[in-house]
């Protein structure tokens, strides 16, 4: 049987339009506009792709959005203070800093330095160690995205093994966290695989649902998983390929056509889990607003 195609965009698409919803009503109720600051230091193509994307993305949905581009060269002092004059501003609730930084500033210190109420990447110490303990706080919006996926797709996650490949601070470790919490909507049994592990396939053909967030094409293949396994595939690879007008095309992690034939649910590369990263920016930014404003959440 065909598997169901965990189709990112259209989860993100009714997302974005229930939030463009909340966001007039705000607007109209509470004269309230949530406001996201964005600050890019240097031109990395990707980095500048991403922020154009979280810009655009607020504006069609009603949050203010407000860009910083600095030089690549930007002392790490000044950067210091413009996200101290972002803590004070009241039109802005969110604060995003795009990593990575350039070498010459040490990315630990200025996410330190963001308001914890106002970090809605969700990197801060503070909402990690929140994330942990199972308290409300921002939760980073892949592993974040990962779980609304699955749940606005009818996947149910309670009760079941779910096996997660990578330990990285912004999507294994966290995804393995959020699952875990006695909550509805997570309550599953966790395996954490990665370098380390040995015979990974032992523990990949275990999973009821797998998430793959390994950085690298093919990580995955159909022989590493069991009949009717559900598959998040986080991986975004360029790969060589002639025959775009590009020269390349993206993947996944997983086999995607080999493991398709035994999943009964996958999500595809690209229109996956990458809309709805910027989508649970978008929550966040809204939750941000509401929290800051004495709305509740
Ligand atoms: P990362 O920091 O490079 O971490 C990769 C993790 O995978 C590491 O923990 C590594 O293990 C593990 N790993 C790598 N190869 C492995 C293998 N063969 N077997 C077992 N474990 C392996 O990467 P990341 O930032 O988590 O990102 C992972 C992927 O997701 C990348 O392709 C990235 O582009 C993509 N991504 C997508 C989105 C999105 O919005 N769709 C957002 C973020 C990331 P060790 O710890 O032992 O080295």
């Amino acid at each position: 049987m065909e598997p169901l195609i965990l189709d990112g965009k259209k989860v993100a698409a009714d997302m974005r339009a229930e939030m463009a919803a909340e966001i007039q009503r705000l607007k109209a109720e509470h004269g309230l506009t949530p406001g996201l600051a964005v600050v890019l230091v240097g031109e990395d193509p990707a980095s500048v792709s991403y922020v154009t994307g979280k810009q655009k993305a607020c504006e069609e949905i009603g949050i203010y959005s407000r860009e910083h581009r600095l030089p690549a060269d930007y002392p790490e002092s000044d950067l210091l203070a413009l996200v101290e004059q972002l803590n004070q501003d009241p039109a802005i609730h969110g604060i995003l800093v795009q990593l990575p930084l350039p070498p010459h500033i040490d990315e630990a210190k200025v996410l330190l330095a963001i308001r914890p109420d106002k970090d809605v990447d969700g990197f801060h110490p503070v909402n990690v160690g929140k994330m942990v303990i199972g308290e409300p706080c921002y939760l980073p919006c892949t592993p974040h995205g990962v779980q609304q996926i699955l749940l606005r797709s009818g996947i149910q996650i309670e009760g079941k093994h779910v096996v997660v490949v990578g330990r990285s601070n912004i999507v294994g470790k966290p995804v393995a966290m959020i699952l875990l919490q006695k909550k509805p909507g997570a309550n599953a049994t966790v395996t954490v695989c990665h370098t380390g592990t040995k015979d990974m396939a032992h523990f990949t053909r275990q999973a009821d649902i797998l998430i793959v967030a390994a950085g690298r094409p093919n990580t995955i293949t159909a022989d590493m998983v069991k009949e009717g396994v559900v598959v998040v595939d986080v991986g975004v690879n360029r790969i060589e390929d002639p025959t775009r007008k590009s020269g390349f095309r993206l993947v996944g992690d997983v086999d995607f056509e080999g493991v398709k034939a035994k999943a009964s649910a996958i999500t595809p590369v690209p229109g996956g889990v990458g809309p709805m990263t910027i989508t649970m920016l978008l929550h966040n930014t809204i939750q941000a607003a509401k929290t800051l404003s004495g709305l509740g959440t």
